[in-house]
């Protein structure tokens, strides 16, 4: 398999521009590496109808193109199962019955790190879960032997993380984005993942995953976010995000192309003409404040 990089959007609505820039990152540190591009559309929750037809236009019409058709979270669940299965005979999974409110009131486990699953399904007995299938349906968890990880990062270097029993199914049969990330990036030969950088405390998560599974590690860019003047992360209540928003006033999807690659350092035009000049080293860690919004209310 060609090593490749990509960009997963879950498509529950349109993408605005902090996950525009993410997407030309990724595009950028996989062609500047002479890797293949993928799309893979993690459709597995929070999918909203029209919205992947609509993420793959404005994707394509700021000039992220991709190798090979679009792969979708909801085809692949026999992998997903697949790989549950495989730990589940190593003894590496539990069911858990546990509500969202049981978890959070539930006293934490002695040394478990802030946010992490107490442990309360872990050690019950078979007639124990007997008795409480007949309440609820089961969560599927890791059993994991470790309370932290630590990864690498190109731009965080070093970074150490929670690793619990985090869910691997959720309890209405869905398969968890932390479970289904990682069997796709192995799956697809992806030894280079950019997102943004929200995600890296599951990060840890994910490794430990990939090596219980034993799949490759890849390599990992967290990129700083978009903000809006509050500093809080971009999201579609701040004015005019998308590139539909921003054509009604005026501003086409070069332009939007453009203001990306100037907050990047990186000259104006097509994607193809910034890979001479994209350096992973010069990027800007910090978050990226939008200039188009201004103060909430305002
Ligand atoms: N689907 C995730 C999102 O849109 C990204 C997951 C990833 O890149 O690993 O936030």
């Amino acid at each position: 398999m060609t090593p490749a990089g990509r960009f997963a959007p879950s498509p529950s609505g349109e993408l605005h521009v902090g996950n525009l820039r993410t997407a030309i990152l990724a595009w950028l540190f996989a062609r500047s590496t002479g890797r293949t591009f993928l799309m893979r559309v993690e459709d597995l929750d929070r999918a909203r109808a029209g919205a992947e037809a609509v993420q793959l236009r404005d994707l394509a019409a700021i000039g992220v193109t991709w190798d090979g058709g679009v792969v979708r979270q909801t085809d692949r669940e026999h992998l997903y199962a697949g790989a549950i299965a495989r730990l589940t005979a190593a003894g590496l999974t539990y069911e858990c019955f546990c509500t969202r409110r049981e978890i959070q009131e539930a006293p934490s486990a002695p040394h478990a790190p802030q946010g992490a699953y107490p442990g309360t399904c872990r050690n019950l007995s078979e007639a124990e879960r007997e008795l409480k299938r007949a309440v609820r349906p089961a969560a599927i968890r890791l059993r994991a032997a470790v309370v932290e990880g630590t990864v690498q990062d190109l731009l965080h270097g070093s970074y150490a993380g929670v690793v619990d029993d985090f869910v691997l199914r959720r309890n209405d049969g869905v398969t968890a984005y932390n479970l289904a990330v990682v069997v796709d990036d192995a799956a697809q030969g992806i030894d280079q993942v950019v997102r943004g950088d929200d995600l890296l405390p599951s990060t840890p998560r994910q490794a430990y995953l990939a090596r219980l599974l034993n799949m490759p590690l890849p390599e990992y860019a967290h990129v700083p976010l978009v903000v809006n003047a509050d500093g809080v992360r971009l999201a579609k209540r701040d004015g005019a995000v998308t590139l539909a928003d921003l054509a009604l006033a005026g501003i086409g999807n070069d332009d939007v192309r453009d203001a990306l690659l100037a907050s990047l350092g990186l000259p104006a035009g097509r994607l193809e003409n910034a890979l001479a000049h994209f350096d992973p080293a010069a990027l800007p860690r910090v978050p990226w404040v939008w200039p188009g919004g201004g103060s909430r209310g305002a």
